[in-house]
């Protein structure tokens, strides 16, 4: 396909203005990219044969290689302006595409609004029309070229190549060039559109697409399959050892959300690291970032441990964390300085070491299991894993109260609060959607004196436990709640001696204490109840902390609830 066709199709589509054209624009063009057989080998491209499809499916989207691909083409504006200049002839320098450039905003504009076509040199070919027919393949094996120059004297090459493309370039050939190298394409064309391109183009169904395009990470390759083998090629798609998908997001959320959606919560700790993609294949490992570049190199502990812990190819998906010597978590910076990490690896290890914990898995020695339910992949995780060490622990309840205790211990553990999940998920992708949750911090928090308490059960027969909350109205302390769970042993001793010596009376376990302490407390909804006398409850409270800086005086009022409550 000449890459002139193509830079003339994408500038009308950019100049659509409904998303309805927009996708039929780009129908159009991968249809017109079908016509053209694959090509017979491309230089660095994997064994998978590809195409003007490919290339265009990608292209379209401002990208040159596949999402899962590490290449990249590593050219920044200078050398990009430095092409255009030496392309545009004698009298035109950087500085002058520079001072065009801030007059417009835009290099594709910049560079349309040059001639090329005469120069001479590296890479200056005509065919006397000044327009020679530069193709879809020679740019796209130009820019392969051009991403695998490396070490000294690589700009230089990078410039050269450049300059030899845009020396062939007509205007609309270059506007697109540019912004395509710049990674700056920006003509509304988003991966839904490319999706619903391709299941237009080809007669597929767009849910089957999407999926596929989950799997394979790459639009050219699901285009591809689309034509030649149609919904029974992207249904046989499937993830591929060494190739990282994208992380599947969580959104925040809260405990009442979680056990009002599903009917148990799957919980585990938040993990305060960095997110990490391992692929495990039989005689190599890679190690990716949420991004999908590979970080393989910067973490050998994380290697290590999947040569030592994985005998079957797998795909994983969890956190790497900073830890101390006693192995406890570091702030999430720590595993910044370690994380993407070129140089001086070993002497970085020693300053800080990381561990991963793998909370997902997604692929186990041939099988996918991106729609198996959560609770399932977690199961295979741990046997996986057998022993515990390196992987999430999860916890499946619909009891609030034990929510709370799992948070509890994970702030406790030096970890960031709990992730909510939901048990029945399949793994999505790069989606953000509603069946992950981070819990969210609280908004506010309630100061509220404690009026009565619990003495505990077993172990904790020697503990106060159940703490009942009040809140002031004019003289008087009216209850608002009880905050139980989510304190440790160490924590109950602590509240014990606090507050024993202010117990008045004592009814069963039951005591009731003088208003003396103030306790912080988190919440999620302040509800109406007929239960406590100040005529509202606490959803979810959580014991944040004991307020010693305050008297039961200082504490929330009825009246404080009430706005809050109606804000
Ligand atoms: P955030 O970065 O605040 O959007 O929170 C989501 C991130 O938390 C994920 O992308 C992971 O990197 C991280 N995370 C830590 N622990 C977990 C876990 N148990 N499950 C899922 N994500 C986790």
């Amino acid at each position: 396909m000449e890459f002139a066709a193509f830079a003339d199709q994408v500038d009308e589509i950019e100049a659509e203005s409904s998303d309805h054209g927009t996708v039929d624009g780009v129908s159009r063009l991968l249809e017109h990219a079908a016509r053209t057989d694959p090509w017979d080998e491309t230089p660095g491209e994997s064994e998978e044969r590809t195409g003007d499809l490919e290339v265009v499916a990608r292209y379209v989207q401002g990208r040159v290689f596949p999402a899962w691909d590490a290449r990249k083409l590593e050219v920044g504006p200078s050398a990009c302006h430095e092409a255009i200049a030496r392309a545009a002839g004698r009298n035109v320098d950087a500085d002058d595409v520079e001072a065009r450039l801030a007059a417009v905003g835009e290099i594709g504009t910049v560079a349309a609004s040059y001639e090329f076509g005469g120069q001479q040199g590296l890479g200056a070919f005509t065919d006397g029309d000044g327009t020679d027919g530069l193709t879809i393949r020679e740019v796209h094996e130009t820019l392969v070229d051009l991403a695998a120059a490396e070490g000294s004297g690589s700009q230089d090459r990078k410039v050269d190549l450049l300059f030899g493309l845009f020396n062939r370039c007509t205007s609309t050939e270059a506007r697109y060039l540019a912004r395509l190298v710049l990674a700056e394409m920006r003509i509304g064309v988003g991966e839904g559109t490319v999706r619903d391109a391709v299941a237009a183009a080809f007669d597929v169904p767009d849910d089957r697409v999407e999926r596929a395009l989950q799997v394979a990470n790459d639009y050219g390759r699901v285009a591809r399959v689309a034509i030649e083998d149609g919904l029974e090629g992207l249904e046989a798609m499937t993830l591929s050892v060494g190739r990282p998908v994208k992380a599947m997001l969580a959104q925040a959320g809260t405990v009442t959300e979680a056990v009002e959606s599903w009917e148990e919560a799957a919980v585990e700790w938040k993990y305060d690291g960095a997110r990490v993609q391992l692929h495990h294949a039989d005689d190599e490992v890679r190690v990716f970032s949420r991004n999908m570049e590979d970080v393989t190199d910067a973490l050998p502990e994380v290697v290590e441990f999947a040569d030592d812990r994985l005998d079957a190819p797998a795909i994983l998906d969890g956190e790497v964390v900073a830890i101390d010597e006693a192995g406890d978590p570091l702030p999430f910076q720590e595993v910044l300085r370690r994380f993407r990490r070129k140089h001086d690896v070993a002497k970085a290890r020693e300053d800080v070491t990381v561990e991963p914990v793998f909370f997902d898995c997604l692929h186990v020695d041939g099988e996918d299991l991106l729609e198996t339910p959560l609770r399932d992949r977690h199961a295979r995780l741990e046997s996986l894993l057998a022993g515990g060490e390196g992987r999430s622990k999860l916890w499946l309840t619909d009891d609030p109260d034990e929510i709370d205790a799992i948070d509890a211990e994970a702030l406790e553990s030096g970890h960031e609060g709990i992730m909510l999940k939901d048990p029945d998920s399949t793994y999505s992708p790069g989606r953000r959607g509603k069946r992950w949750l981070k819990r969210k911090p609280d908004v506010e928090t309630l100061d509220c004196v404690v009026t009565g308490a619990e003495w505990g059960e077993g172990r904790r027969a020697t503990f106060l436990g159940t703490f009942e909350l009040s809140i002031r109205d004019g003289e008087a302390y009216e209850t608002i709640g009880k905050v139980a769970t989510g304190i440790t042993d160490e924590k109950l001793a602590e509240l014990t001696a606090l507050l024993e010596p202010h117990v008045r009376s004592q009814d069963g376990t039951s005591v009731d204490v003088e208003p003396a302490v103030v306790f912080e407390v988190g919440y999620e909804e302040i509800q109406s109840s007929p239960t406590y006398s100040s005529g509202y409850a606490l959803r979810f409270p959580r014991f944040v902390g004991v307020r010693e800086d305050l008297d039961p005086d200082d504490a929330d009022t009825v009246e404080r609830v009430r706005s809050l409550r109606e804000t």
